[in-house]
């Protein structure tokens, strides 16, 4: 078998690779309550949580950002949705000869202005220049750290479940619980592609990557999150289905309360694209208590990347993910075979 970009592009496709080669290769190691064998979005040991991602996107300079912002933002994210406070952030750079000095310079002030965001710096790193095609890779690790507010949070909802766990898993959601996205659906996905293919649209089409910690933060300090992830490769459906199969409930989603930009949704129609399917850098799904969901919503929206947040849907007892259209038809919502838009992230 060769390994095919499929295998590196969220959906089923990845989620099989990770099983049959990751998993099988490393084992379920574990040092804390969560490890690689939850495949969440980072482990966790004593206090603290680590990730690391590696990023390879296609053009490096986007409209909205550029690949340094994104590979600190997804890393920052990453350890923003297991309930985490951002620590600091390592980063290692592979750049190709040739490369634009001057570039480089925009790329490295990039990851720490989001780092300034989130008030976090790199503290370690490396660099590597090779004479391969490979224009710039960059992959950064993090590391984040327990803090009050999680643990207000895990209080909260230690009163009406069992959750072991110091920090919030993926696949916590349990019959009942709301679903709750941080905002617009598509935006990085779409936008990216639509910049690649030079598609020819009015408005302002741009890639919605930036650090969600704030967001987070705040609907942690209300209390009563359950579970949560960072709707990236495979996008929503993706995210989605993989949050019901590790928990082992149904989600019922209605689409018409999936808060969308016009421009994304007008572009994605000419690319043929379904926007539930593509990465987004910018956003979090998050499991909430029903009885908390509306405050949880109300303080997620104070956000400066929270103001679209909304309730989209509902965890159901039956164990797929379903999507009820407007004219009241209901569909199953599939894991997409892999992220339609390759080098996104
Ligand atoms: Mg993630």
């Amino acid at each position: 078998m060769k390994i095919s970009s499929k295998e590196g592009a969220g959906g089923k496709r990845m989620q099989e690779f990770l099983e049959n080669f990751v998993l099988k290769t490393f084992g379920p190691a574990s040092v804390g309550c969560i490890g690689l064998k939850d495949l969440d979005d980072g482990a966790s040991f004593e206090n603290y949580v680590i990730t690391s991602d590696g990023h390879t996107i296609k053009p490096i300079f986007f409209r909205g950002g550029n690949i340094g912002k994104l590979a600190a933002c997804g890393t920052i994210n990453d350890i923003s949705v297991m309930g985490a406070k951002p620590l600091l952030l390592t980063c290692s750079i592979i750049i190709q000869a040739g490369f634009e000095s001057r570039e480089l310079m925009d790329i490295m002030a990039s990851i720490r202005d989001s780092c300034n965001e989130v008030g976090i710096h790199v503290v370690t790193g490396d660099t590597k220049v090779v004479e391969d095609p490979i224009n710039i890779y960059i992959t950064t690790t993090g590391i984040g750290k327990s803090w009050k507010g999680l643990k207000t949070n895990l209080e909260k909802v230690r009163e009406t479940r069992n959750y072991p766990e110091n920090f919030i898993k993926d696949s916590n959601l349990k019959t009942g619980d709301v679903i709750i996205v941080s905002g617009t659906i598509g935006d990085h996905g779409i936008s990216i592609l639509s910049e690649r293919d030079e598609i020819a649209i009015s408005g302002d089409l741009h890639s919605d990557v930036s650090p969600i910690w704030d967001v987070v933060k705040r609907g942690l300090k209300k209390g009563g999150i359950t579970a949560m992830k960072d709707p990236t490769r495979g996008g929503l459906s993706s995210t989605l289905n993989e949050m019901s199969q590790k928990s082992g409930f149904g989600i019922e989603i209605e689409e018409e309360r999936i808060p969308v930009d016009k421009t994304i949704v007008s572009a994605a129609k000419i690319l043929g694209i379904n926007i539930l399917d593509v990465a987004n850098e910018g956003k979090v799904v998050f499991g909430v208590m029903p009885e908390e969901a509306e405050s949880v919503l109300k303080a997620i929206k104070k956000s400066k990347y929270g103001s679209n947040a909304a309730i989209i849907g509902k965890v159901i007892n039956e164990k797929k993910v379903f999507l009820k259209t407007g004219v009241g038809a209901r569909r199953l919502l599939e894991m997409p075979d892999g992220d339609p838009v390759p080098r996104v992230c």
